[in-house]
C-alpha cells in the first residue's frame, strides 16, 4: 500500500486556488439570517468590494454558480437566438464559451488563432469593418486563457472596436485574471465582465458574477432570450444586490475577508506580486529548456511540429500570463505522468493540458494567495518530479527563478 504524502497539499493548479487561512476562518461562523440587517450590510460591502476590483461604477449581479453560470447569465440577458457573436480564439476556454453560445442558439464566428499567439488586434478591426450591416452583436474575449497561459489586450481590443465605430457589445471573461492582473471595466469599455470567486479572489468555487454596463442593462430590458434564474430584471426588481433564491451567506463571509486582504495589500501591489511570480516561473522554464524554441503550432485540431526541449507554450512575450504558465514537454514525454508523480509522491498539484494539449502540456498556476517561498518550493518540486519522470531538462531552473526574484 502506498502511503499518502505528508504535509499540506501544495496547490499550483490554476483554479481553484489556495484559500488563505483568514478567509477559511471568516467562514467558520454561525449562519446569519440572510434578510437580517447584519447580513445585508455584509452583502452590500462585498458587492461594493467586487465592483471596486472590477473597476466599475455601473452594475454587478452575482450568482450561486461557478463561472459557467455567469457566462450563461451574460448571454441570456442580452442576446437572442440567431444573433451572431465574434469570438477571439485563445484556447480551451474560448472554445467552451463558444460551445455554450451555440447550445443557446447563438451563431459564433471565431477569429482563428494559433493558441501560442492569440488573435492580432488588427484582425478584430478588420473583421468588424466588413460588418457594415452590424450583424455581429457581441465581441467576446477571454482576458487570460487559463488553458494556454496567453492573455489578450482588453483595452486595445476595445480601441479596435471603436476604430471602426462598431456597436457590438464587448464581453470579457476575467475568471483567471480578476484580482491578479489589471482589469478596468469602465475605462476599457467592457459591457459584460464575467468573473468567479475561486481564483484571484482566493475563495471557494461557487460564486460567480457579471459586471454589467448601463448599455447592456438597457438592452436586457427588452432583449435577451427565455430565462428565469438568470433574469437580471427579476433580480434587480427587489434590490441591486438581490440573489436568486437562498443567499449563500458563508461565501459572503469568505469573500468579505478576501476583499479585505486584497485591499490591505493594495491591488497594484497584488498585480506586481503576480508579475514577479510569473516572471520567475518563466525564468525557470526557459532555463529547463535551455532556450529551446520549436516551430510548434497549436489549434483546436491539435499540435503541429516537433518539440525537442521544454518550452513555454505562449510565444508572445507581450501576451504571457502572470497567473498561469503552460509548459510544453518534448515529444515522447507524458505531461500527465509527470503530474501524477508530482501529486502522488510529492503532494504537489499541477494543472494538466486541456483539449488537444492533454498529455503534452502541464500548467503551473501562480495566482491568488502565493508568495516567493511557495513558488520556489513548487518549482523545485517540478524539477524533482521531472528528474524522477526522466524528462530531459537542464538542472537549475529553481536557481534561475531565484535570480529573477532577487533581481540578479
Ligand atoms: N473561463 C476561464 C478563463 C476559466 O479559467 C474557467 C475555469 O477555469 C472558466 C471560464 C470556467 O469557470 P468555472 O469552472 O468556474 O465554471
Amino acid at each position: 500500500m502506498t502511503s499518502k504524502p505528508r504535509g499540506r497539499q501544495f496547490f499550483f493548479n490554476p483554479g481553484p486556488t489556495n484559500i488563505p487561512d483568514r478567509v477559511l476562518g471568516a467562514m467558520n461562523r454561525a449562519t446569519l439570517d440572510f434578510f437580517s440587517e447584519e447580513f445585508l450590510a455584509i452583502q452590500r460591502l462585498v458587492h461594493a468590494g467586487v465592483m471596486r476590483v472590477l473597476k466599475t461604477k455601473q452594475h454587478l449581479l452575482m450568482y450561486a454558480a461557478n463561472g459557467h453560470g455567469a457566462w450563461e447569465a451574460g448571454f441570456a440577458n442580452v442576446f437572442a437566438p440567431g444573433d451572431t457573436l465574434l469570438m477571439l480564439e485563445s484556447g480551451r476556454f474560448s472554445a467552451s464559451w463558444t460551445d455554450m453560445a451555440q447550445a443557446l442558439g447563438l451563431k459564433v464566428e471565431t477569429l482563428r488563432a494559433d493558441w501560442r499567439l492569440g488573435v492580432p488586434t488588427a484582425a478584430v478591426a478588420e473583421r468588424l469593418a466588413k460588418d457594415k450591416a452590424h450583424e455581429i452583436k457581441g465581441v467576446l474575449v477571454v482576458q487570460n486563457e487559463t488553458s494556454t497561459g496567453l492573455t489578450h489586450p482588453v483595452a486595445e481590443i476595445r480601441k479596435a472596436i471603436e476604430s471602426v465605430r462598431h456597436p457590438a457589445l464587448y464581453l470579457v471573461d476575467t475568471i483567471s485574471s480578476l484580482a491578479s492582473m489589471d482589469f478596468r471595466m469602465d475605462e476599457w469599455g467592457v459591457d459584460i465582465a464575467v468573473g468567479g470567486s475561486q481564483k484571484g479572489l482566493m475563495m471557494t468555487t461557487g460564486l460567480s458574477f457579471t459586471g454589467i454596463s448601463e448599455r447592456a442593462l438597457e438592452l436586457s430590458k427588452t432583449g435577451g432570450m427565455k430565462r428565469s434564474y438568470w433574469n437580471w430584471a427579476e433580480m434587480r426588481s427587489i434590490s441591486p444586490q438581490r440573489f436568486p433564491g437562498t443567499t449563500p451567506v458563508h461565501m459572503f463571509f469568505g469573500l468579505e475577508e478576501s476583499l479585505k486582504l486584497l485591499e490591505e495589500e493594495g491591488l497594484d501591489a497584488v498585480f506586481a506580486r503576480h508579475r514577479r511570480l510569473g516572471a520567475a516561473t518563466r525564468a525557470a522554464v526557459a532555463h529547463w529548456g535551455g532556450g529551446a524554441k520549436s516551430g510548434l503550432t497549436i489549434s483546436a485540431d491539435g499540435l503541429e511540429g516537433r518539440v525537442e526541449g521544454i518550452e513555454l507554450l505562449c510565444r508572445d512575450p507581450a501576451r504571457v500570463s502572470d497567473t498561469v504558465t503552460a509548459i510544453v514537454l518534448p515529444d515522447g514525454h507524458d505531461a500527465n505522468a509527470l503530474r501524477k508523480i508530482a501529486l502522488d509522491r510529492f503532494n504537489l498539484s499541477l494543472g494538466g493540458g486541456l483539449g488537444p494539449l492533454a498529455g503534452r502540456v502541464f500548467r503551473i498556476g501562480h495566482m491568488g494567495d502565493l508568495n516567493e517561498p511557495m513558488l520556489l518550493g513548487a518549482l523545485a518540486t517540478v524539477e524533482l518530479a521531472m528528474t524522477v519522470a526522466g524528462i530531459p531538462h537542464r538542472a537549475g531552473g529553481t536557481e534561475a527563478a531565484i535570480a529573477a526574484l532577487s533581481g540578479r
